[in-house]
């Protein structure tokens, strides 16, 4: 048995990033960056009006009340996108509007609530203004050349934003792996099935699938293969040519019709660990088959599934998409309930997070009556990790919790 924290780490050694491709700006959500993306132009571009109002000289209207205003020339209009490129002089004003250039000779820009027209001549300013106030200066966002996003990090709406700022029609990223699924067990039936005497509906298949797709991948769902070897056999050896990684659940345990890795080692597969210190997901396989496919085989039960899953399989995936942050984000939380740690092996109990009127976070344990209560599992938003061998971890206790996606 080898602890979390060191399957984890062999994850990360054992997968490299897959070749990078080039998508469409409007494809590239979700997406993990392969290049570091620069501005290529100033953000604002010129020096910019926040405000509808006037462009003037603080020093002109320092002495301005509503009963004493300042009174200036209007000598032209900015407006967003149509600019006003003359040099206006003391004692003058030029109509502006949010987003326009601020034109040369003018420090400062007075909102249009605090001024008054005469005319479409003159303008009556109110009250003084601050040097400066309501102008964004040019750059003062971002420079020419600066670096805005990093290699690594997972593109969301605001990034997809950010390139198309500076011209990113087109953007690197890492490939999506390709993933197989596979079930095995006799027991199971295809979804669209009544369950006969004995069955049940596989369901990993889709967890599997869903988290998958989840963490960027494309992913197959291979027949159901029964605990048969020879289908076993077939289908793995025939996916791997396909894919880049094969995830298997069921049948790592050690009773009599656990093929797996019996199927894995016939395939000539190069086992990286065969039993992790953890609950639930003891028995988790990792091993990579001679034509470099890599492959795990997580236990069957459906909450064992999504924890090893999560912990390893996504780890996985994240780091051939060339993932800056492969493992789950982290949250220190207050446990809501006592949780029993396990013998020799660490807990990654589900949990829901919540925070109270103090404003602190807290995790209620979900019902946990062991690794096949998938229902109480399906409402789970983040694992609460209890180390082996710590007896009773009593309500109040701060705990290490990790969000599931
Ligand atoms: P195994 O690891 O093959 O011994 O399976 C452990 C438990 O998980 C058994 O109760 C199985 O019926 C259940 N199980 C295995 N595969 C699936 C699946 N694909 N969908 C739902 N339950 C499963
Ligand atoms: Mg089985």
């Amino acid at each position: 048995m080898i602890p979390v924290s060191e399957a984890i780490h062999i994850v990360k050694q054992e997968c490299t990033a897959l070749p990078k491709e080039d998508v469409a700006l409007e494809n590239s959500l979700g997406r993990w960056l392969a290049q570091d993306i620069f501005a290529d132009c100033d953000l604002p571009p010129f020096d910019r009006s926040q405000m509808d109002g006037y462009a003037i000289r603080a020093a002109d209207v320092a002495g301005a009340s509503e009963t004493t205003p300042a009174r200036l020339q209007i000598v032209g209009e900015s407006a967003a996108g149509r600019g006003w490129h003359h040099s206006m002089n003391a004692g003058e004003a030029v109509r502006i509007m949010t987003g326009a250039p601020v034109p040369a000779g003018a420090d400062t820009v007075q909102k249009v609530e605090l001024t008054r027209e005469i005319d479409a001549k003159d303008v009556e300013i109110l009250e003084p203004v601050t040097l400066g106030r309501s102008i964004v200066k040019q750059g003062a966002e971002i420079r020419l050349g600066d670096q805005v996003l990093d290699s690594g990090e997972r593109l969301n709406a605001g990034m997809v934003a950010v390139l198309a700022s500076f011209g990113y029609a087109q953007v690197s990223v890492g490939r999506q792996p390709r993933v197989a699924v596979m079930a095995t067990g006799t027991e199971l039936v295809a979804v669209d099935q009544k369950p006969g005497m004995d069955q049940i509906r596989d369901s990993n298949n889709f967890s599997i699938s869903a988290y998958a797709q989840l963490a960027g991948a494309t992913v197959e769902r291979l027949a159901l293969a029964g605990d048969n070897v020879e289908t076993l056999k077939r289908q793995i050896g025939e996916a791997s040519e396909r894919c880049d990684i094969v995830i298997t659940s069921g049948g790592v345990s050690v009773g009599v019709y656990d093929f797996t890795k019996l199927v894995l080692k016939e395939l000539g597969a190069e086992f990286f660990f065969k039993k992790i210190a953890l609950r639930p997901g003891k028995p988790t396989v990792f091993a990579r088959l001679p034509n470099g496919t890599l492959v795990f085989g997580l236990p069957g039960n459906p909450v064992s599934v999504s924890v090893t899953f999560n912990l390893f399989a996504r780890t996985a995936i994240l780091g051939m998409q060339g993932a800056k942050q492969t493992e789950l984000e982290n949250r220190t939380a207050v446990l809501g309930k006592e949780l029993n740690a396990a013998k020799k092996r660490e807990s990654y109990l589900p949990a829901r997070l919540r925070t109270n009127d103090e404003g602190e976070l807290i995790a209620e344990p979900l019902k946990w009556g062991g690794s096949s209560d998938f229902i109480g599992f399906a409402r789970a938003d983040a694992l609460a990790v209890v180390p082996a061998d710590a007896g009773v971890i009593a309500a109040g206790t701060k705990v290490n919790t990790l969000l599931l996606p």
